[in-house]
């Protein structure tokens, strides 16, 4: 968070890159190796979901573990409510700590794999402020803990301004920062932020967003997101939709559109949701100028780490 304070304080542009766990130990291997390659790019923090249901928490644990220690880039990891307890959020949070990850992004979760509603496995945990002050009681200012935000409201929600005071609820319950739902408008998350500060939410907002990179994922991505598309890109995306490229082409040029669109409108980050993908995220980054490779440890600095022999 002190990072992504300097960042917002300066006016400086800075970007995240969100990652979901592979099904199997060869997709993680594969996954890490990317990782790597786009630690080069600079992101500021990488990210790594949580399973819906915490089917994959394992998996999710070991990428984070990963890319905090072995890529060596600052990380975050999803935590959720879903069928967790009190005890296995307090698990999941040691071996975190234990790995040397700082950041946490809380959230209630999706419903568990076959579930059509949410509900409680633990009555201590039934919103995301819940696990909020969970990590708070437990660790004190140990975490750098985000929440999620919602720039057309939660689909549960009793409506938008609810879901606002929510927000503000799991802010004032210890969350550092917001990084929001996909969407396709600049002015709808515009429009969200500055309701949010009129509220009170004074914590840094990082508007998430996602590269449009196949006409299937588009669909099925803006229905579970309830965002709705711009009859614009649909239209751009149906004209196009059977040539992989030419949507991710497309794809590129709306995201660096957009961004330049929340730059003008005062906004310093933005989230990736890459969906494992390097190419498209790539193009963005690299076509905005952000790209910022890490600085390498001078040889002789190296030599200095490795522990000396007695003589
Ligand atoms: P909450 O903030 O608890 O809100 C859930 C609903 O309850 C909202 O409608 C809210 O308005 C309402 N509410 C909150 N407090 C109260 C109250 N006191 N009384 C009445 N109503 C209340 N899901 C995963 O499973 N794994 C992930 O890794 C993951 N990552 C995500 C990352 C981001 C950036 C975002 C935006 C979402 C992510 N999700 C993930 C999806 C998320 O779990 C779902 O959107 C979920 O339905 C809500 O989670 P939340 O943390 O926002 O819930």
């Amino acid at each position: 968070i002190e990072k992504i304070r300097a960042k917002e304080e300066a006016n400086e542009k800075y970007f995240s890159l969100e990652f979901f766990p592979p099904r199997t130990d060869a997709g993680c291997a594969n996954l890490l190796a990317r990782l790597q390659r786009m630690s080069q790019l600079g992101p500021l923090f990488l990210d790594i979901t949580w399973g819906a249901g915490g089917k994959t928490a394992q998996r999710t644990q070991v990428i984070a573990q990963g890319a905090q220690s072995y890529v060596g880039v600052e990380t975050m990891m999803h935590l959720t409510c879903t069928n967790q307890s009190v005890e296995s959020v307090k698990e999941a949070l040691k071996e975190a700590r234990k790995a040397g990850i700082q950041n946490i992004l809380a959230l209630r979760g999706d419903p568990a794999d076959g579930s059509e509603e949410w509900t409680a496995a633990d009555t201590q945990l039934r919103y995301a402020a819940d696990l909020v002050r969970l990590i708070r009681e437990e660790h004190g200012d140990y975490f750098g803990i985000a929440v999620a935000g919602y720039p057309s409201g939660h689909p549960e929600a009793e409506s938008y301004e609810a879901d606002l005071d929510n927000l503000k609820a799991k802010v004032d319950a210890g969350a550092d920062f917001v990084v929001t739902q996909l969407f396709f408008d600049a002015a709808i998350f515009l429009k969200f932020r500055d309701d949010c500060v009129a509220r009170g939410i004074n914590v840094p907002i990082v508007p998430g967003l996602l590269p449009i990179q196949s006409y299937a994922s588009l669909r099925h991505l803006s229905k579970m997101a309830s965002t709705p598309i711009p009859v614009e890109i649909t239209e751009a995306v149906e004209a196009v939709k059977n040539d992989d490229r030419a949507v991710r082409d497309f794809g590129v040029t709306k995201a660096v559109e957009m961004i330049q669109e929340l730059w003008a409108g005062g906004v310093s980050g933005v989230h990736f949701y890459t969906l494992n993908r390097e190419v498209a995220t790539s193009q963005i980054v690299e076509a905005l100028e952000l790209v910022c490779p890490p600085p390498r440890e001078l040889p002789w600095k190296c030599i200095n780490t490795v522990p000396k022999r007695a003589v």
